[in-house]
């Protein structure tokens, strides 16, 4: 097979014990004598994957039983609208961050009034706006932890006066939070815990039905509504209707390779080896600038850089050169240009060893 180190920001690298076994099930799962995608979801053996996945993730997480977890379909934009239906009463605060961050409160106003409390649009949202002050009179503070274009991340779990949700599709799993300090986090699988066709959500149970007279999709339709998904997780079933079965399997064995591992800590320790090793190489070549100045803000997940000040003229030959070594997926977002690393869970040291090399070697063919 083809040599190549897989940079792309999603559909991503997987794990590659997550997709050996996969293949595997999808031949014959459990020992059935029948393939992953033709079992019946009501199988026993199914049930039990779908109750261990939830286990992973309450184990890595540290999730409280207060939460439920739930494996919907719809990616993280349905989310967008599904949060604001489930929880916005009157009005609702979001940080923009990013163009995910503004695609979240456009449908938020859909559903009653909706305050950007701080945006970075201005600067091509290179930055994470600070000093901002969180309105009280909010159902709830949205923010996106990690800006998967601009290569942002809030690495921390703020303190927040209002209940804090978060858009997680980029980072979760990247390093240890502090659920309980959130109301509810989602985000797509197809970054961090698995391939694309499954949205998780973690949600707090008593914040739900409460959404008082509002005018709009209320009362909630059925599939829309949280406590029919969170209702069969009580009973351990977890199943309102026919799940994603074959990327909640893909999950179950990318969050089993992360326990092997040592979990979310030791997840963490080398991902901050592997993103310290580019950024490195970003502020000392001589051909790139990094476009996150402010190194608080960088994201260790999504390394965004550009051609340094007189060397525009040579993007195009490093993307050559890159591709030529075997680089997949380091073109920038079209609104940002450039290039954009990102450094999964799943993305091997070798591939970040790799590309700093790639990186080196352009400078001195260049200098
Ligand atoms: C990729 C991404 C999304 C969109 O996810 P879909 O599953 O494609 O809807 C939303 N938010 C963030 C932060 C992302 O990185």
């Amino acid at each position: 097979m083809k040599q190549a180190f897989n940079f792309n920001a999603g559909p991503c690298v997987l794990p590659k014990e997550a997709v050996e076994s996969t293949i595997a099930a999808i031949r014959d799962f459990d020992n059935t004598g029948i393939g992953l995608m033709e079992i019946s979801h009501r199988t026993p053996g199914w049930e039990r994957t779908m109750a261990e996945t939830r286990q992973l993730w309450r184990e890595l997480l540290n999730i409280p039983a207060e939460y439920e977890i739930l494996f919907l379909g719809g990616g993280a934009s349905t989310q967008f609208f599904t949060v604001p239906a489930n929880l916005l009463k009157t009005k609702a605060a979001y940080l923009q961050t990013g163009v995910w961050a503004k695609k979240a409160a456009k449908e938020a106003k859909l559903f009653g009034k909706t305050e950007i409390v701080a945006s970075s649009e201005d600067k091509t949202y290179t930055y994470i706006p600070k000093g901002y002050t969180i309105p009280t009179d909010a159902d709830y503070f949205h923010i996106t932890t990690n800006n998967t274009i601009y290569g942002t991340e809030i690495k921390y779990d703020m303190d927040c006066p209002i209940m804090l949700v978060a858009d997680m599709s980029s980072d979760i799993m990247s390093r240890p939070v502090d659920v309980t300090k959130y109301g509810l986090i989602y985000g797509g699988a197809q970054k961090n815990v698995g391939p694309a066709g499954v949205t998780f959500v973690i949600v707090r149970k008593d914040i739900l039905g409460n959404i008082g007279d509002r005018a709009y999709m209320n009362p909630l339709p059925t599939m829309v509504d949280y406590r029919t998904h969170a209702a069969e997780e009580d009973k351990n079933i977890s199943m309102f209707n026919t799940p994603p079965v074959l990327p909640i399997f893909v999950m179950h064995e990318t969050l089993t390779w992360v326990k092997n591992l040592g979990g979310v800590e030791a997840m963490n320790k080398i991902n901050q080896k592997k993103s310290a090793m580019l950024y490195e190489e970003i502020d000392r070549n001589s051909m790139f600038r990094g476009t996150v100045e402010c190194k608080e803000d960088r994201s260790i997940m999504n390394h965004c850089w550009v051609m340094a000040e007189g060397r525009e003229d040579l993007q195009d030959a490093f993307m050559a050169f890159a591709k030529e070594r075997g680089m997949v997926g380091i073109k920038g977002h079209r609104s940002v240009g450039g290039f954009r690393a990102s450094l999964y869970n799943a993305c091997p040291v070798e591939a970040v060893e790799a590309l700093v090399q790639c990186m080196q070697d352009f400078e001195k063919a260049h200098k």
